[in-house]
């Protein structure tokens, strides 16, 4: 064996994302015990600069030691029994997922089903809420696999307004758009760090409200599964009383994390959202000033993550093989009912810049010139410039 070189590669599809060299610098300093006061210490901050980050300062917030999916898997098995009634919205793959999750752990699952592309419908919504007494209420804030953006506080509303707790992935939304837990007032809230983040995937902080602790301690049955049941993992991440081993904290991983939130809060989470909004305009005139177009209505459109129409005639892969090939630029296939239909075009945390921008649009247009497809390199990269200025 020889020691693993990656190759240099630009992120922009739908996660990971670049991660900072001063990120992947925290991750290499060396390794202390979990139970290290020095670590308890970085735990307890950790802990704080999440409450933080989704402005849940009444939320039990923690970083769950596996990626985003653990984050679902966690809320949807903690507060499900066998029998309990689950609506789920479902306007993409991650939608889809959750109803997934919500059926293993055995509950009554009620989907509200969405042509891809489209946000959450509300009334819909609401209708399949109220026709029984329903547990839990879960959505996609961010649906990566389309594009598209949810109206979180209405959804949160309605599940409050019929007595349901609300689920709400953020995994790609925190850091890009607006998150605001105490504002929703939701639930459980989870997260990813691969995304908006630009940590290394591996890491899901969460965030549970009393409402939702007290649901999960009064459970008649234990959770099914053992390392995310909320109950024994607040022994450890909890703090008062002194920490008890449950599983060993992936130390590095939470370097890399702690250092990821210093990055964010030195830039400001409001600067963040401003930069990837910025970049987002800037992005999308130039994909229309080259003639193409995107999946998601305007006013629904996620920044960090676009979805650009394949036009016809064009091989959706081989241009996705030439910007890899030559430009060392990912980005992202569709997946789903939208698998070689569109591109799925990330401006994610440290890839949400004006050289990302143009890097994109100018590899973007080389490969479908090389498709026969007359884009224009040079409208597209003006249109864009117009935006960063
Ligand atoms: C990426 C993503 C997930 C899953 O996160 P992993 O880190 O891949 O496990 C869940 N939900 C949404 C909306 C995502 O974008």
């Amino acid at each position: 064996m020889q020691s693993f070189q990656p190759p240099r590669r630009i992120l922009m599809g739908p996660g990971p994302s670049d991660v900072s060299p001063r990120v992947l610098s925290a991750l290499a300093r060396p390794t202390i015990g979990h139970l290290d006061p020095a670590f308890q210490d970085l735990m307890e901050e950790i802990k704080a600069a999440l409450q933080r980050l989704f402005n849940a300062p009444d939320h039990a917030c923690v970083p769950l030691p596996a990626p985003g999916t653990a984050g679902m898997e966690a809320a949807l098995m903690n507060l499900l029994e066998p029998g309990d009634r689950c609506v789920v919205a479902v306007n993409g793959a991650f939608g889809g997922r959750m109803a997934d999750m919500a059926g293993r752990a055995g509950a009554t699952v009620v989907t509200v089903d969405h042509d891809w592309g489209l946000a959450v419908d509300v009334a819909r919504c609401e209708a399949a809420i109220a026709e029984a007494p329903t547990k839990v209420f879960a959505f996609v804030h961010a649906e990566t696999s389309t594009g598209a953006r949810s109206d979180a506080a209405s959804l949160c509303a309605i599940a409050r307004k019929h007595g349901a707790l609300s689920v709400v992935d953020c995994v790609t939304s925190l850091g890009g758009i607006v998150v605001d837990v105490a504002g929703w007032d939701a639930d459980v809230v989870y997260s990813g760090t691969q995304k908006c983040l630009s940590a290394p995937p591996g890491l899901s902080p969460i965030a549970l409200s009393k409402r939702a602790q007290a649901a999960i301690s009064g459970r008649k049955e234990k959770v099914r599964n053992w390392l995310l049941d909320f109950n024994l993992l607040m022994s450890y991440w909890g703090g008062e009383g002194g920490r008890t081993y449950h599983h060993t904290a992936p130390i590095n991983a939470l370097y890399g994390l702690h250092e990821a939130l210093v990055a964010i809060f030195e830039e400001g989470q409001q600067a963040a959202i401003v930069r990837h909004a910025q970049a987002h305009e800037a992005l999308v005139a130039g994909i229309e000033a080259a003639g193409l177009s995107m999946l998601v209505a305007a006013r629904d459109r996620l920044p960090q993550l676009n979805t650009v129409i394949v036009p016809d005639g064009v091989d959706e892969a081989a241009v996705r093989a030439h910007v890899l090939k030559a430009w060392d630029l990912e980005i992202g296939a569709g997946i789903g009912a939208l698998k070689g239909k569109v591109w799925r075009i990330g401006l994610m945390g440290a890839s949400a810049t004006p050289w990302h921008v143009r890097l994109c649009l100018t590899a973007l247009c080389e490969a479908l010139a090389a498709q026969g497809f007359a884009a224009d390199a040079k409208a597209a990269l003006a249109a864009a410039d117009k935006k960063l200025a």
